[in-house]
């Protein structure tokens, strides 16, 4: 199939899917998802990210209605039935079905759960990314990766405006995250990248990213940078399921980063040396 989707227990294209208008995704965004990204047919760090997906879950109190057995069980066969080999795969949950009420005795007995695989392509390696700033207005649950995804759209859709590819966010002089990835800067041999705190999401590429890192010897610094010292940065990228290692160059329309390119190509041959690994088939 071209691609798939599952909203409890219905299964078929994406564009013939129908939900009840009463899901609480409609009125309240009431729920959570996560993302991830096949290669060769093979859903990347798939555990990592179901692992986060119930921990999100669990921090909004919405029970998974399946084990994580399960759920890997049906990524994994609506991975199977789409042509593509590359693929963005999506998991959601969102609180249930009920009448327009606040507190959750609305919602009806068992969560919705919702998923879908469509083709999709990593971001190139081999080309360098154009960011913009802006101050983060998110409110101050960001590890929680929740459907309510407004103001990140409105991040990605400036940048769009400034032909750029991401909007790097911080809080006061604060760098935080990006729009729907994690900004990361080397600085003198070392990566330094925003500590996991309720101001950015957890990122799943970004730990792989560190845990490599560390790896080859390049020591990491989880501490908060500001943006003079992004500016300043040796290399500045930024990662998720589907960038995963983007090198920018330039910021606000400056100049950024080129300072030390083979540092930054070590990090992305890894990058892509794990891919390779992870999806070679048997
Ligand atoms: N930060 C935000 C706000 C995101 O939306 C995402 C991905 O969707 C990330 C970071 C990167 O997370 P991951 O590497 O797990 O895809």
């Amino acid at each position: 199939m071209e691609n798939i989707a599952y909203y409890n227990g219905v299964t078929g294209p994406i564009e013939q899917m129908m939900v009840p208008m009463n899901d609480r995704a409609c009125f309240f965004g009431d729920g959570v998802y996560d993302a991830m990204f096949t290669w060769n047919h093979v859903p990347m760090a798939m555990d990592d990210h179901l692992a986060r997906f119930y921990r999100s879950a669990k921090k909004v109190d919405i029970e998974v209605p399946v084990p994580v057995d399960e759920l890997r069980a049906l990524v994994l066969s609506l991975v199977s039935r789409v042509d593509s080999p590359t693929a963005m795969v999506y998991v959601q949950v969102t609180r249930g079905i009920g009448p327009r009420g606040h507190a959750y005795r609305f919602a009806g007995e068992r969560a919705s759960l919702w998923a879908f695989v469509r083709p999709d392509v990593l971001d190139p390696m081999d080309r360098d990314y154009r960011c913009i700033t802006m101050e983060d207005t998110r409110f101050l649950h960001c590890d929680i990766k929740t459907i309510n995804l407004l103001p990140s759209v409105i991040y990605a859709q400036r940048a769009e405006e400034h032909g750029c590819d991401e909007t790097i966010l911080h809080r006061g002089e604060r760098v935080t995250e990006c729009a729907h990835s994690n900004v990361h800067i080397l600085k003198d041999g070392a990566l330094r990248t925003a500590p996991c705190d309720h101001l950015i999401l957890p990122g799943i590429t970004r730990a792989h990213r560190i845990a490599q890192c560390r790896q080859m010897g390049i020591p990491v610094i989880e501490e908060p940078f500001t943006v003079a010292e992004l500016m300043d940065a040796d290399e500045v990228f930024f990662t998720s399921c589907s960038a995963l290692c983007c090198r920018v160059r330039e910021i606000d329309g400056r100049p950024v980063g080129g300072q030390d390119p083979e540092l930054i190509a070590r990090i992305q041959r890894a990058a892509w040396d794990e891919v390779l690994e992870e999806t070679r088939q048997a």
